[in-house]
């Protein structure tokens, strides 16, 4: 690899954020080049999609393909100790996104999104780390562990690893979200397990003591169960426990073969050094909240297209080195993610889910507000329940 060709963008990362971010520059006829550490497919947590995330799929002529995308109708709250569940179809939300979602395979999903950029001419390199970046007046330049590579631009979509963060010291930690996840797919589901689902394959998200549960249903009779708790130190042996201790997940494991737990924790923070000159940190890069929500791919989709339609128009005009180019965006998807954390501090700390949403009636206007939110439809005005949030005393 040699450093004489200078890129139009060099795209660090082929996930959701980075793919999407170089399909649709290279489809601009912007030169692209992906630098990605990993070899693809790979495995990936983070399978449930939101509504609001859709229109970048369809801009990326995305087809949902049945091995890979699963029907997600809306979400499902319920505390098994209690009886109680209340069940949020995102085709009640209030008027705009698609009035569904998807679940996915994440090695397939990610590989479709690297392949829809090469297919519009990004060059995707797998099996590259990279370790540093600098910026001039005349370009910015990174170091991987291949040499060095120069471009216009350095888009960051690093994702948990968020390079320019580490780089910089920018990392931000949320301290009151969820602390650890423990997590395994289990494959082979029963006719009973799969009646147990339905057809409309909610998330199921489930309250037990000291966390939650995510039950998501995949392509392919498998599902993800996973455990977040508020407290570090967790092991898959909770899981286990959790899925043995609980009446429907013993239901819907029975006769499965699990893959062995993976543990993850330390997940949520943000940056606050999401661009400068001839740099922008999309998708977890940017920021991650809490799995709670689902929001992590959909954010990250969004973030990109958001960042192309600014930066595309830049390189044109030649003034991607503005260091404000990213500033109105990237404030933006802060609101964003501020709606989304205001609702996840308030799931953690606060009574919000057996006061609200396990509690709010089956119909009417709170319903429809609150699905919305679930359906990530975060920065519509005169949702009452997205206002009251941000209206509230409580904040973070
Ligand atoms: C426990 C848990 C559960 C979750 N569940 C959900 C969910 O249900 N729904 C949801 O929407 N989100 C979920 N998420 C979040 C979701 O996984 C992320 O938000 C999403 O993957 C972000 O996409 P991205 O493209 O920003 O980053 P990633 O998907 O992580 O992609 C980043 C890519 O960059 C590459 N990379 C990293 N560093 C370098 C480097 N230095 N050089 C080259 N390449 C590099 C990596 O190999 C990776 O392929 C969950 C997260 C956690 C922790």
């Amino acid at each position: 690899m040699t450093a004489s060709r200078l890129w139009d963008v060099i795209v660090v990362g082929a996930g959701p954020a980075g793919s999407t971010a170089a399909a649709l520059l290279a489809g601009r006829g912007f030169d692209v080049l992906v630098l990605e550490k990993d070899e693809f497919p790979r495995f990936h947590i983070g399978e449930s999609l939101l509504p609001a995330g859709l229109t970048v799929l369809d801009d990326l002529s995305i087809e949902p393909d049945d091995d890979v995308f699963m029907f997600k109708r809306g979400a499902q709250f319920l505390r098994e100790s209690t009886g109680l569940s209340s069940s949020f179809d995102f085709a009640d939300a209030l008027g705009g996104p698609p009035r569904h979602a998807w679940h996915v395979d994440r090695a397939s999903f990610d590989t479709m999104l690297r392949d829809k950029a090469s297919a519009r001419g990004a060059l995707v390199r797998h099996g590259v780390t990279v370790a540093d970046m600098q910026v001039d007046a005349e370009f910015a330049a990174v170091e991987t562990s291949y040499g060095t590579e120069r471009a216009r631009f350095i888009v960051d979509a690093s994702g948990q690893d968020r390079f320019v963060a580490k780089l910089r010291q920018a990392t931000v930690p949320y301290a009151h979200f969820g602390r650890a996840a423990a997590f395994a797919h289990f494959s082979g589901l029963s006719d009973e397990a799969l009646e147990v689902i339905g057809p409309g394959s909610d998330i199921r998200i489930m309250m037990v003591e000291g966390g939650w549960l995510w039950v998501i249903h995949l392509p392919g009779r498998r599902l993800s169960v996973g455990l977040v708790s508020k407290k570090p130190g967790l092991t898959g042996r909770a899981l286990h426990r959790e899925i043995a201790a609980s009446p429907l997940l013993r239901c819907l494991t029975h006769g499965t073969e699990a893959t062995p737990s993976e543990l993850v924790s330390g997940f949520s923070y943000r940056n606050d050094a999401k661009s400068g000159p001839r740099y922008a940190c999309i998708g977890d890069a940017a920021c991650f909240l809490d799995p709670v929500f689902s929001s992590g791919v959909s954010l990250a989709l969004l973030g990109a297209e958001g960042l192309v339609q600014r930066l595309a128009p830049a390189l044109q005009d030649g003034s991607e080195a503005n260091a404000n180019l990213y500033l109105e965006e990237s404030a933006k998807m802060d609101e964003g993610y501020r709606a989304f954390a205001l609702l996840i501090h308030r799931f953690y700390n606060t009574r919000l889910v057996d006061n609200v949403v396990l509690n709010s009636p089956a119909d009417g206007e709170l319903r429809s507000c609150i699905t919305s939110m679930l359906a990530g439809d975060v920065w519509r005005e005169g949702n009452l329940f997205r206002d009251m949030l941000f209206r509230s005393r409580i904040q973070i």
